[in-house]
């Protein structure tokens, strides 16, 4: 069993944009700027936004951090996105989900210019993302294709189980998997209305969890030698700990790993890897490499 470790994995790309960021800007070029937008005190996002402004720094990026109370009124966070897209110094930027229910998600989301969207959740890189033309692509997914590629895992022609079809992380994982120039596998997504989701699951090649559920795939449902790219990360109070939780994959690490020719761990698997895939989208909208 080979573990595939996301910290170092993420911590060698992040050093990788920053000698890029400085080689740019010793040759005149501008420094990349992301802006996060973060509104109201959820604990979650407080500290997803902290973790991105660090790795800003880590890259060698500019990064500025707007904050407002969760009562802003919708039109009011608009009008900040408008601001956003007219800035010509900021390259790209994000508005931390979730949002007050006052807001519509979507609405902000569509609302945000597509070439500063390095989140990827605009429909306009959704769509592109689908039919394969060059898109922000959403970190979370291209943090796994990234960790299969960089660990030289085959993908072309294997089975793959893909657990859960949300749009943040089931569904592009599944559409880049499935894409000739990514993945080119054969794909299956599973979901909570799946008939004989164990069996689906124990014929693939390469299994990715991004349900939620803590240790949701065992032993059984995983065949010997299988890749296991683990995505959950659900809170579960552990009285050991100082902030009284322990993060919590969704497969039964202890049982599952020793089947596998490579697995990820919960944490510093899955979930480095998608804050560093931020920063690569970032400085690819510094560089207007993906539009100009
Ligand atoms: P989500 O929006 O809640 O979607 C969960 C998906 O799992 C849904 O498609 C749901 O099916 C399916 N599901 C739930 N229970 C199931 C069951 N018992 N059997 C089969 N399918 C089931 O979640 P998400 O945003 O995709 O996130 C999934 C997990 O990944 C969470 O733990 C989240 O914290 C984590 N995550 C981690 C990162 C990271 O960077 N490490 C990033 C994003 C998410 P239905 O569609 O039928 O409801």
């Amino acid at each position: 069993m080979n573990l595939i470790d996301g910290k170092a994995t993420a911590a060698a790309i992040k050093a990788e944009i920053k000698a890029e960021v400085e080689d740019i800007v010793s040759k005149g070029g501008k420094r990349p700027h992301l802006a996060a937008v973060l509104v109201g005190h959820d604990g979650g996002s407080e500290t997803y936004v902290k973790n991105k402004v660090l790795a800003c720094e880590a890259c060698g990026f500019r990064s500025t951090l707007l904050r407002y109370e969760d009562d802003i009124t919708e039109e009011a966070l608009l009008d900040v996105v408008r601001q956003l897209n007219e800035d010509d110094d900021i390259d790209g930027f994000i508005v931390q989900l979730p949002l007050p229910h006052h807001i519509s998600e979507q609405k902000v989301t569509e609302a945000i210019d597509y070439r500063k969207d390095v989140d990827g959740f605009h429909p306009v890189n959704v769509g592109r993302m689908a039919i394969g033309l060059p898109c922000f692509i959403s970190a979370t997914p291209l943090g796994i294709l990234t960790l299969l590629q960089r660990y030289n895992i085959p993908t072309s022609g294997k089975k793959v189980a893909v657990l859960g079809r949300s749009n943040i992380v089931g569904k592009p994982m599944a559409q880049l998997m499935m894409q000739k120039q990514y993945g080119d596998s054969t794909v299956t997504v599973l979901h909570s209305h799946s008939a004989n989701l164990k069996e689906e699951c124990a014929q693939a090649d390469i299994v990715i969890a991004a349900i939620g559920r803590p240790a949701f795939v065992t032993a059984d449902m995983v065949k010997e030698g299988a890749v296991v790219i683990d995505v959950g990360t659900t809170r579960v109070p552990d009285a050991t700990r100082k902030n009284g939780f322990r993060l919590q994959g969704d497969v039964d690490f202890d049982a599952v790993a020793p089947k596998c020719s490579y697995i990820t761990p919960v944490p510093g698997g899955v979930g480095p890897m998608t804050i560093c895939m931020l920063m690569l989208n970032t400085l690819a909208a510094g560089k207007k490499q993906i539009y100009s």
